[in-house]
């Protein structure tokens, strides 16, 4: 069960001086290598899908993978949504796992970043769910990510730094201190100083892109002023890019499985490097007693109508599956009709929230409140509902805060 919470993941990190990595993945191999390192190690972990990569897997296909794997770590992990380029991708993100998300709006100004940042924070904090926004502009140099981020750096401010955090209400934010996206080019030069200035400003945990390349200093250097999230990939895929060289020239194999043999290893060895190195290793059971778990909630109502025909029930039925479905916070609907002719109710609705948050935001929704009132609750006059937790799903964790 150890999905949690990932604000109060980072913000253990934050208090403790150390990081926790946050590792794009686009593969099972990925995953699965991410996941053998965090457990080797007894490190939280933050699963992280980038929007950009989602040209390389099915996002919706690869995401039940990615919520198995958290859930039967022993470890503590989250799952983000990183580079979001919208509110609706920030939604579908939601509804379909992430439990937090990053918007990425550095391509426009900062009104238009404070704005867009603002409606996904909005969103985002009615499903209990974090957001992480970035100010300033990290660029690409050179490697696989380099070319999705064109241009030059631009340095965040602590002013704008503080306006952007007040006004967005984000949780974490990334910022823009001399790091490049995919490859570095020579040693970067980084501007400890602004970061440390934000850092005092802010008091929030720092996210640092484009890890790739620092030297160990600097990340004891970035940590130690602040940085409690490091975003992490282009190293991985080096990596793995190297396995399948030496798989097809050396040991002259031409078959996929022969090209990618030991891919993981080559993977979970550059994580767990990364976990000792940014002091998150070892720290598995301390986050996992201070976290609040992550549970989905199921809303269910049970129910009998009157006065329309069966077709129109269908008809409502399938309409409210429209609806409810886009909502905010909901993972699925699931509608259905008793087996039994004479069972004392007749029909029911199981919808599942992603968080505890939706119970309150899901009934205030304007579609739902629009569906209920108008076209549901007029037919079905007798219903039950409830909203709970499954017990399944907590039963570890309290064992574990109880040991
Ligand atoms: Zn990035």
């Amino acid at each position: 069960m150890p999905l949690i919470n990932m604000k109060d993941m980072l913000q253990h990190a934050y208090e403790r001086g150390y990081a926790v990595g946050a590792f794009d993945l686009v593969s099972l191999d990925f995953l699965q290598a991410i996941m053998t390192a965090a457990e080797r190690t007894r490190s939280p972990v933050i699963l992280s899908l980038a929007e950009s990569h989602f040209e390389y897997f099915d996002f919706e296909l690869l995401m039940p993978a990615v919520e198995t794997a958290a859930k039967r770590a022993s470890v503590p992990v989250a799952i983000h949504l990183d580079h979001g380029r919208s509110l609706d991708s920030a939604i579908r993100a939601i509804n379909i796992g992430c439990n937090g998300v990053m918007v990425d709006s550095t391509d426009t100004d900062f009104n238009n970043n404070v704005q867009i940042t603002r409606s996904i924070v909005e969103s985002a904090k009615a499903c209990g769910i974090p957001v992480e926004g970035e100010l300033g502009y990290v660029p690409g140099v050179e490697g696989e990510d380099a070319e999705r981020h064109p241009g030059e750096v631009v340095y965040t401010t602590v002013a704008e730094a503080e306006a952007f955090v007040k006004s967005t209400g984000v949780d974490f934010l990334a910022v823009s201190i001399g790091t490049v996206h995919g490859r570095m080019k020579g040693k970067p030069k980084l501007d400890y100083q602004r970061l440390e200035d934000i850092n005092n400003a802010l008091g929030i945990p720092l996210v640092i892109h484009g890890g790739t390349g620092l030297g160990d200093d600097q990340f004891r250097r970035l940590i130690a002023s602040g940085v409690a999230k490091i975003n992490y990939y282009t190293a991985l895929s080096d990596a793995a890019g190297s396995c399948i060289k030496e798989n097809a020239i050396v040991q002259r194999s031409c078959s996929y499985t022969g090209m990618t043999k030991n891919i993981q290893n080559s993977i979970s060895d550059e994580v767990e490097r990364c976990l000792h190195l940014w002091g998150a290793a070892g720290r598995a059971a301390e986050v996992l007693t201070r976290s609040r778990p992550w549970l989905p909630v199921e809303h269910v109502i049970i129910y009998n109508v009157e006065g329309i025909d069966e077709s129109r029930i269908g008809s409502m039925m399938a309409e409210g599956h429209r609806v409810l479905s886009n909502i905010p916070g909901v993972r699925e609907v699931v509608i259905g009709k008793a087996i039994k002719k004479d069972a004392v109710y007749q029909y029911t609705w199981l919808i599942r929230f992603c968080h505890a948050s939706v119970v309150g935001s899901f009934r205030e929704h304007p579609d739902h409140v629009n569906f209920a009132d108008k076209i549901f609750r007029p037919v079905a006059g007798k219903r039950v509902s409830i909203d709970f937790q499954t017990i399944e799903s907590f039963f570890p964790m309290r064992q574990l805060n109880t040991a």
